[in-house]
């Protein structure tokens, strides 16, 4: 296969896991974390090497590296493999999922934003995403009539502190995650709830028109339910480990065991809350953004924008959300193909860099 991102934290667990399954690896692609990297060469034995800096390509123990964005196009399209992990983080991963599927390979998805940018434009017929939520959701969906599919959220760094507090919380804070160990970014949105509400979108393109709705379960041991109309509900259990979601991402017919029960006599109870838009302000635009989720262009460049801001300590923590708002209230137009997706997260970037 070939494994793009394969430094980041998706990227680790799915080398884990393919090591596990005996899975072969073709490719892959990582940023900036070359010592990682190195160490993923001689254990993986990778034909084809791409990393993000031509500055490190020497510092690569292998003899075929290339690097840059245009580089992990050409590999997928040279690539012999049929199966694509796409574990890049942010927009950066949107024109790799579009070549691979032009490729006609298939996608395990961990880059979110690939779908909450362009998934009116992504067959995703060839695609398995890998995130707990969706993976929860699949598991439970049988022929009966549904009447609302729910996902569940942490509550993510914040959710306990006091919420005049929040604007002035640092980047360190916002990597406190109870329950999960992730990446930087999924991490801050995680604190905001973008990430939940990037979620609900995914499953609007994956599971088509429906009722979809989030709330709190503290624990992060139910990842989703479903309410079926005849007044049943059923939920996904299992313990916060993406090994499970990218075990079935990677091959088909799992008969495997992956991770340990949960044993509900050792968790003895579980709390669940509302998502409320005084801690979580973007909430205000879930109903609007599910109405309408061609506008998760505008959504996903602003939040990464706004990200950069407040790493680069030019916005406080609140501002991430409230910036969101303002590029959604601003931009209303739906992009009609993939071009008019890369043009409006061009144009809404600027807008918020000026800002
Ligand atoms: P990380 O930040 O841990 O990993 C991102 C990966 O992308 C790293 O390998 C990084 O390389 C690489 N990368 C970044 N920039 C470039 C570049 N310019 N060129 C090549 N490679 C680059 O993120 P996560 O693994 O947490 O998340 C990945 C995606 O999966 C995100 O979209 C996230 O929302 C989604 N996701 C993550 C989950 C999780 O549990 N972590 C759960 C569900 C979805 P390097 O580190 O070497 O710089």
């Amino acid at each position: 296969m070939v494994i793009l991102g394969s430094t980041g934290s998706i990227g680790v667990n799915t080398l884990e896991v393919a090591q596990r399954l005996g899975l072969d690896v073709e490719v892959l692609v990582a940023g900036k974390n070359i010592k990682l990297l190195n160490t993923q060469i001689l254990k993986h034995k990778p034909k084809v090497v791409v990393v993000a800096n031509k500055a490190d390509v020497l510092k690569v123990n292998h003899n075929n590296v290339y690097f840059g964005e245009e580089a992990i196009l050409k590999v997928i399209e040279d690539s012999t493999s049929d199966l694509v992990v796409n574990a890049l983080v942010g927009f950066l991963g949107l024109a790799p999922t579009l070549t691979s599927l032009a490729c006609g390979k298939k996608i395990a998805l961990a880059n979110k934003e690939s779908l909450v940018a362009c998934g009116a434009f992504i067959d995703i017929g060839k695609i398995q995403p890998i995130d707990s939520e969706h993976f929860g959701l699949w598991y439970l969906m049988q022929e009966r009539p549904v009447e609302k599919m729910i996902i569940t959220a942490s509550g993510g760094a914040f959710r306990d502190w006091d919420i005049a507090k929040l604007q002035s919380a640092t980047l360190a804070d916002t990597q406190k995650h109870p329950n999960w160990s992730m990446g930087q970014k999924i991490t801050i949105d995680s604190a905001t709830m973008v990430n939940k509400m990037f979620e609900l979108l995914e499953a609007r393109w994956l599971f088509g028109e429906g009722n979809y709705d989030a709330i709190i379960e503290t624990k992060s041991l139910i990842h989703a339910l479903i309410d079926f109309k005849d007044g049943s509900t059923t939920a996904h259990f299992a313990h916060a480990s993406m090994q499970l979601p990218i075990a079935f991402a990677l091959k088909e017919k799992m008969q495997e065991n992956i991770l340990g029960h949960v044993d509900l006599l050792k968790v003895g109870s579980l709390e669940f809350k509302e998502i409320t838009t005084d801690r979580y302000p973007v909430w205000q635009i879930k109903e609007a953004l599910l109405k309408a989720p061609q506008r998760g262009v505008v959504v996903n460049a602003a939040n990464e924008v706004a990200i950069e801001k407040f790493i680069n300590k030019e916005i406080g923590f609140m501002d991430i959300s409230k910036t969101i708002i303002q590029a959604f209230e601003r931009f209303n137009e739906l992009p009609k193909s993939v071009d008019d997706v890369f043009a409006i997260d061009k144009e809404v970037r600027k807008f918020i860099r000026i800002d």
